[in-house]
């Protein structure tokens, strides 16, 4: 007798999705298998199998699964975010069309836009995606892709992806949004007009810190092209890599739920300490994208910001007095990490530059994981002491 076919909610689908259905005798955890090549059947070139070409079992099942969670025909996994952006991008530009992104995005993409792909004929326009219209008045008839990170590194501000798509639709162009720092629990871009979703796996789809990983998400067709860069560009990732992904998305609801809890709870309790002069976090009312996080996210995340009263030195003995949260880039995992934009993500820009874009010497980010919250408090609190 044949099962109907249900759809599932997004924590089941996250365990089982894009699976075969179970036999007796199946192992409960999915196998590694790390091998590169599969033997092929003779006298035809169909059905090759190798690593590179994102078709072994490690990878099938898990980008069946990530397509189902970001609500997209298909996925595909890659060896980084940075691979993944840079292949997502390969396929939909050629050289003279112009690429607009927004100027607030990962220091590793800004880079590969205005060095690399600058370099190979495509030309690149930054714009600061919160000035009214700014999209429309930089479009050219050469202008193929908008690009935009929401929510954005490391300020959380939170972009209305609405007026971006209806341009993107009403025009003919492609939207892209790196949503690394929402995690399809609290945001799927292709239910707000996106067209292609790319994620830095290695921050909340496998949340543990031990994995460098990214995903495209988008229509067959176009993934069929991405595929095409990765194969040529060497950006698989090892099956290894997929397997511990897939182990970490199993958990992923729970984990991005606790964090979403987590970091509400700690920005409330930020705003009431004298010591800290802002909080940047899209949860409370007066953030200045409270409204459109509230209309575009599931849940607020887990990334916040703090600015100390004195600034450049008072973070630095309030880095030193920390215990519990540590001292480390990346963000998105179990274990709760802070670090400095100034000496990581922004290190290349001028203390004037980044005060330019609202990021002032003594700007602290936060990655809150799902330890007790009472205890990532005790240990600010003792902190700031
Ligand atoms: C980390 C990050 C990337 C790059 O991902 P890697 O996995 O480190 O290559 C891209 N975009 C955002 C928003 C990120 O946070």
């Amino acid at each position: 007798m044949s099962k109907k076919k249900v759809a599932h909610g997004f924590a089941t689908i996250a365990i089982h999705g894009g699976a075969d259905p179970h036999q007796p005798g199946d192992p409960v955890a999915p196998p590694l298998i790390q091998s590169v090549n599969y033997i092929q059947e003779i006298g035809t070139a169909a059905g090759l199998k190798y690593s590179r070409y994102g078709n072994t079992p490690n990878a099938e099942r898990l980008q069946k699964r990530l397509a189902m969670l970001e609500g997209s025909e298909a996925s595909l996994v890659l060896s980084s975010g940075m691979g993944a952006t840079a292949c997502a991008m390969l396929a939909l530009l050629r050289p003279g069309d112009h690429l607009l992104a927004s100027a607030y995005i990962y220091g590793g993409t800004h880079r590969l836009f205005t060095e690399e792909f600058v370099r190979h004929g495509i030309d690149v326009t930054l714009v600061d995606p919160l000035e009214p219209r700014a999209w429309r008045k930089r479009l050219r008839k050469e202008t193929r892709v908008i690009f935009v990170e929401s929510p954005v590194n490391p300020t959380c501000r939170v972009l209305d992806l609405r007026p971006i798509s209806y341009l993107t639709k009403e025009i003919g162009l492609a939207l892209v949004v790196d949503s690394t720092f929402a995690s399809p629990v609290n945001f799927r871009p292709i239910e707000h007009g996106a067209d292609v979703v790319i994620h830095s796996a290695t921050k909340f789809l496998n949340g543990h810190h031990d994995v460098l990983s990214g995903v495209v998400c988008g229509t067959e067709p176009y993934i069929q092209e991405v595929l095409n860069k990765m194969m040529v560009w060497g950006q698989a990732p090892d099956p290894f890599a997929m397997w511990l992904l897939e182990r970490g998305l199993k958990t992923l609801d729970v984990r991005v739920r606790r964090q979403n809890d987590n970091t509400t709870r700690i920005a409330h309790w930020c705003v009431e300490r004298k010591e800290i002069r802002k909080v940047h976090f899209p949860g409370l009312p007066e953030h200045p994208d409270h409204e459109i996080a509230r209309a575009m996210l599931d849940g607020f995340g887990s990334m916040l910001a703090i600015e100390l009263v004195g600034g450049g030195k008072a973070t630095d003995k309030f880095l030193r007095k920390l215990k519990l949260i540590q001292h480390a880039a990346s963000l998105g995992g179990v274990d709760s990490l802070i670090c400095e934009p100034r000496y990581t993500s922004h290190a290349a820009m001028s203390s004037d530059e980044r005060a330019r874009i609202g990021i002032p010497d003594g700007f602290l980010r936060l990655s809150i994981g799902i330890e007790d919250a009472d205890d990532i408090i005790a240990d600010i609190e003792q902190a700031l002491k």
